[in-house]
């Protein structure tokens, strides 16, 4: 999950890490009453997630709080990048100096984390990074043992931070190690930290990615969750511990097994080539003790998208055989009752194959219909998918 500015400051707050005071507004004329309490000179920041909105003219300085209060008015509902800002940051102006880069990441095709650091921040360091890609020093940095004081030292010293600050942002790389591990961050980004005009050095701006599979040991987390963004399939699908993520396509798809319900979305996605480009709505695993329950659960949240014209249930019987499987799809119609409104194509196979089928001729529901192979079912539910 990827965090608003305003959530990583404070998260940053919390560990130490040095930044000014501020509060989010979403009217101007709330942005004014924060710029009054804050005092002084602020800047006005739209809280949109991507980058580059200084750039968009999203970061705006404002003189006093009738300005904040004009600067916020003219941010509030502009479209950075698709994103339209709701939600504003209002923050105690810095006189700034240098602008220096710092980020801590997960480097994946290294395995290992990496530090990035440069004297040469600010709004341009991608191009920095590409053009003179000597100013940005790039230091791995072990999951043992992290960032000691003595390695943000090295990693100062690596990036040439001049002599006057580099105590202050060695001790402030520390405490960025410390959010990125204790909040189980796979990104850390503040660009830029500056050293300001009477030599203090801050971080004014945040960049953080937490990495969602920590969520169990990170109960605090769930507050950070933008609930305006959330799917609602999905809201819903994660309230029911449905594994379901939603896709762009017309036929909904149910299967046990991760592996399983990949090869189904490869098998749709192909099928539907040959009937006007249909493909699959969503990833649907429903595991393996299939039940009841879980079927109409899966059901429900799959009849629920408006994008679904028909339903692939694809089950290899195992451990819960195809008559559980056959008995689970014919209690969950019976749950759903008017609400099950579109076609579904049944593949079983596997474990008690023959009764599982036997059971779902026998309730002959008028919704559902049996296939004996995958390719031959996917075909069946694009081609009633594109009708
Ligand atoms: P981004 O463009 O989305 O990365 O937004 P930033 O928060 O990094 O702001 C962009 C730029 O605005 C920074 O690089 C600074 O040059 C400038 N800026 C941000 N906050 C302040 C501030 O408090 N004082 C001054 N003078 N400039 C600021
Ligand atoms: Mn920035």
């Amino acid at each position: 999950m990827d965090l608003f500015e305003y959530q990583a400051r404070d998260l940053f707050e919390k560990h130490g890490v040095p930044v000014l005071a501020a509060a989010i507004a979403t009217t101007a004329d709330e942005a004014q009453v924060v710029a009054t309490k804050i005092g002084g000179k602020v800047v006005v920041k739209a809280q949109v997630k991507v980058g580059g909105r200084g750039k968009a003219g999203g970061v705006k300085l404002a003189e006093n709080p009738a300005d904040a209060r004009e600067k916020a008015g003219a941010i509030l509902g502009m479209d950075i990048k698709g994103h339209i800002v709701r939600t504003v940051m209002i923050a105690a102006a810095a006189p700034i100096e240098s602008e220096y880069y710092l980020a801590i990441l997960l480097d994946r095709s290294n395995r290992t984390f990496l530090v990035m650091a440069s004297v040469s921040g600010g709004m341009d360091i991608e191009e920095v990074a590409h053009t003179a890609p000597e100013k940005l020093a790039k230091i791995p940095v072990s999951a043992v043992d992290g960032i000691s004081a003595a390695k943000a030292k090295e990693i100062i010293s690596a990036a040439n931070f001049p002599a006057d600050v580099a105590d202050q942002v060695a001790s402030v790389l520390v405490k960025l190690w410390e959010v990125f591990q204790s909040e189980d961050a796979t990104l850390v980004e503040v660009n830029p930290l500056v050293k300001t005009k009477d030599g203090k050095v801050i971080a004014l701006d945040g960049k953080v990615t937490l990495d969602d599979n920590a969520d169990f040991r990170q109960p605090d987390h769930e507050a950070l969750i933008d609930q305006a963004a959330e799917n609602p399939l999905e809201a819903a699908a994660k309230e029911k511990g449905l594994n379901y993520v939603k896709l762009e396509g017309e036929v909904g798809i149910i299967g046990n097994g991760a592996g399983l319900v990949m090869s189904t979305l490869d098998v749709v996605a192909y099928a539907g080539e040959k009937h006007g480009g249909v493909r699959p709505a969503n990833f649907l695993d429903i595991g393996g003790g299939a039940s009841a329950q879980v079927m109409a659960d899966g059901l429900s949240i799959i009849l629920g998208d408006k994008d679904v014209k028909s339903v692939f249930v694809n089950v290899f019987g195992g451990i819960t055989a195809c008559d559980a499987v056959a008995t689970g799809i014919v209690q969950a119609l019976e749950l759903l009752g008017s609400k099950a409104t579109k076609p579904i194509v049944v593949r079983l196979d596997g474990n008690n194959v023959m009764e599982g089928r036997a059971i779902l001729n026998k309730a002959a529901h008028p919704l559902v219909q049996q296939l004996d192979t995958m390719d031959g079912a996917a075909d069946r539910a694009a081609e009633l998918a594109a009708k």
